[in-house]
């Protein structure tokens, strides 16, 4: 950063600041990571400068020869590492990925059917807020209230009764296996597309941990920075006979240039999400989340569905008289980064919120394991019981803080 700092030393300090942050506070976002050197090094290239609009072999613009071989590579490592026919890996971001889908498939004013945002789904599943809930016609399903499982009964059943033209299956903060098949079984019997939004899941699925659901969806999107711990960004694969409109719904549908930057440091991410080491990684973030969830489990909180079996856990915190938008605060006082989050049949406000949403993929990054995770479920424990000793929060800080030392950012990482 020697020459920013020259030359606009205001931006050097803000990213030295968050690089700090990133360092001293318990990174628990279940939609965060840390991209590797290799991934950040590409994404900061020379490839910043260069218009590519158009596909490898077939731009608008001259002087392609290089970006094509990156984008070329981006697009075949994608299709090996999930087993798909085609891939566009262009879009800007998972919600571009998105709206690319839903403009190659849909017309204006079909019906969609996707997971209730207070259930765990995603904004671009429907939302009235979002493009997609504005311009489709989205009838959301959601989890038993008794079990905090997607309830693929009633799936079935408001698909035979609304017969939509696609249905969506992912989410944002739900902590089971998604049974993809099953949704796949259901589409076929309406007549419906399955797309599947498997953003969090991604690095799960690239490392078998997860059913993979390409084989069985018409269409999936995924960001490539959560789990996938790749650059931020997004991008979709799909059957071969829907290769040439996904291309054009992305390009010249929705973007224009590509960010070849970005896509270059895709295809490291996806040379990465192919080894043996990430393999282990993701592993170790099940195992971790595990441990932090029985741990959680033991100090008396309750968590939506009664566990995890991915990278993620929904706390519910009525029982400890908390809402999630307090514990966040509190958390974030200590160094613990989560963020509040609705649970199924939330009575709060979404601003508000009666639980808190809790991921291991960046601390596993940062190399921590089980024993790390015991550790951490007593501090947050300690911060939300005692939330008004201002010394037993300052203790906590402190554990904070040296548990943060011990595993330096990017110490086991290239
Ligand atoms: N889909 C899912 C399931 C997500 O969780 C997210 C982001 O949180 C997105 C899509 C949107 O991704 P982006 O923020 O890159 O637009």
């Amino acid at each position: 950063m020697e020459i920013l700092k020259l030359v606009d030393p205001e931006i050097a300090e803000a990213i030295e600041n968050e690089m700090k942050r990133q360092q001293n506070n318990l990174e628990m976002i279940a939609s965060e990571n840390f991209a590797s050197k290799a991934v950040m090094e590409a994404q900061g290239s020379v490839l910043t400068n260069k218009y590519a609009e158009g596909y490898p072999g077939k731009r608008y613009y001259g002087g392609c020869e290089f970006v094509d071989v990156v984008e070329d590579l981006a697009r075949e490592r994608a299709k090996k590492l999930f087993g798909a026919e085609h891939v566009n890996v262009q879009p800007h971001s998972g919600a571009q990925a998105n709206t690319a889908v839903y403009f190659s498939a849909l017309n204006v004013g079909d019906k969609v059917m996707g997971m209730n945002l207070a259930h765990g789904g995603h904004l671009t599943h429907g939302s009235p807020v979002n493009i997609s809930g504005k311009y489709f016609n989205f009838i959301p399903y959601g989890v038993s209230k008794e079990t905090g499982y997607i309830d693929y009964d009633e799936l079935e059943a408001l698909a035979e009764e609304h017969k939509p033209r696609m249905i969506v299956a992912g989410a944002s903060a739900y902590p089971r296996i998604i049974d993809f098949s099953r949704i796949g079984q259901i589409a076929k019997k309406v007549g419906a597309y399955l797309m599947v939004d498997m953003a969090h899941i991604a690095g799960l699925v690239a490392a078998g941990l997860h059913p993979n659901p390409v084989p069985v969806s018409d269409f999936v999107t995924t960001t490539t920075h959560k789990t996938l711990r790749g650059p931020r960004g997004g991008m979709i694969l799909c059957k071969q006979e829907y290769a040439q409109s996904i291309d054009k719904a992305v390009f010249p549908g929705i973007q224009g240039g590509p960010l070849m930057h970005v896509i270059a440091a895709k295809a490291v991410c996806f040379k990465e999400a192919g080894t043996e080491e990430f393999r282990k990684y993701q592993e170790q973030v099940v195992k971790n989340a595990k441990a932090l969830a029985k741990a959680l489990m033991e100090r008396g909180y309750n968590l939506v569905s009664g566990g995890t079996d991915n990278h993620l856990m929904l706390v519910d915190l009525r029982n400890k008289n908390l809402t999630g938008v307090a514990a966040e605060k509190l958390l974030d006082e200590v160094g613990i980064t989560v963020n509040k989050n609705a649970i199924p049949y939330d009575p709060e406000k979404p601003n508000v919120t009666s639980g808190i949403r809790i991921g291991t993929p960046a601390l596993t990054s940062r190399g921590m394991k089980e024993a790390e995770m015991e550790e951490i479920a007593e501090l947050i424990d300690i911060t939300l019981t005692h939330r008004d000793d201002e010394i037993k929060k300052a203790k906590v800080a402190k554990a904070v803080r040296a548990l943060c030392e011990r595993f330096p950012l990017y110490a086991n990482m290239r």
